[in-house]
């Protein structure tokens, strides 16, 4: 595996592999890599010759009170992790280099960033859109991989590559559960002993809702009721957001349509996310993820 630290270099990687005939597969991360990250990894190796993992966290989708500077961190454990699973080349740039001094360039989705985590994060999505565009110009992937895990993220990508016509194949890869299904986070970390097991209320209340759907529920503000309710029974859980929205296009869910429950729980320090498609596949289309 190619370790690649400037830009310069990884075009010529990509220069290379394109006069090899070659295609190429992007998995983007923030490190501290899990097994979350490493199946994206593998989804990505069966989609391409070759596959770039890249691991950068990026300062402009963090907000002023978020964990930025103390996001985890562990460069050594990852590169070794990434050629366990198939990755031929890692790309870490430092932020000067993603950033250059004066930019002023945004990449920004309107509508779908408006709910969930765009509403709890303002400026997120923005953040998101601009770093993946500009890993995307500089990797030309003909496959990207991103996790099912943070949904609304990868229904934005999927919007940006479609409305900016770029020819890349975007690709959700399942969530990646612990044994009690909790879905693995490089956040789980922040977690004490006690505040891990009260992380499992996330996925109690997602189970709780698909029980309730395949019982025959379909009132959204009734499945919402019926997520929230483990969630608020546990002391060290703060809820950010618990929504029902159309699993497609995050408006209002329709009985007749997937439905996605997505959720934002504080446990002790940190902010966890999840969710669970209901009645049809992730991102409103037929055929399954990955
Ligand atoms: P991050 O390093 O948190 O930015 O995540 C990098 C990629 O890994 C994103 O596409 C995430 O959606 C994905 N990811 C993170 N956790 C999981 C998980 N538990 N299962 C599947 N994908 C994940």
């Amino acid at each position: 595996m190619q370790v690649i630290r400037d830009i310069d270099t990884l075009r010529a990687w990509r220069r290379s592999r394109t006069e090899a005939g070659e295609t190429v597969a992007l998995v983007p991360t923030m490190g501290y890599l899990h097994e979350g990250h490493l199946s994206l990894c593998r989804i990505a190796a069966s989609h391409a010759d070759r596959v770039v993992a890249t691991i950068f966290v990026n300062p402009t989708q963090f907000g002023p009170n978020e964990d930025f500077e103390s996001y985890p961190r562990d460069e050594g454990a990852d590169i070794v992790k990434l050629a366990e699973n198939g990755v031929h080349c890692v790309f870490l740039p430092t932020v000067d280099m993603m950033y250059p001094t004066g930019y002023d360039t945004f990449v920004e989705v309107q509508g779908l960033t408006a709910p969930l985590c765009g509403a709890s994060r303002p400026g997120h999505f923005r953040g998101v859109t601009t770093i993946v565009c500009k890993l995307f110009h500089l990797v030309q992937p003909n496959v990207a991989v991103f996790g099912l895990k943070d949904y609304q993220q990868y229904l934005v990508i999927r919007k940006m590559v479609q409305d900016l016509l770029m020819d890349i194949q975007v690709v959700g890869g399942p969530i990646v559960r612990d044994l009690d299904g909790l879905a693995l986070s490089s956040r789980n970390a922040y977690l004490s002993p006690r505040g891990r097991e009260a992380a499992t209320v996330l996925y109690r209340g997602l189970t709780a809702a698909r029980e309730a759907y395949e019982a025959g529920e379909r009132d959204p503000r009734v499945l919402r009721e019926v997520a929230l309710a483990p969630i608020q029974a546990e002391p060290l859980a703060r809820v950010d957001y618990v929504e029902v929205l159309d699993a497609e296009t995050l408006g209002e869910a329709r009985p007749d349509r997937p439905m996605v429950v997505a959720m934002a729980v504080f446990v002790e320090k940190p902010r966890l996310i999840d969710n669970l498609v209901l009645g049809g596949s992730p991102g409103g289309r037929s055929e399954e993820p990955g």
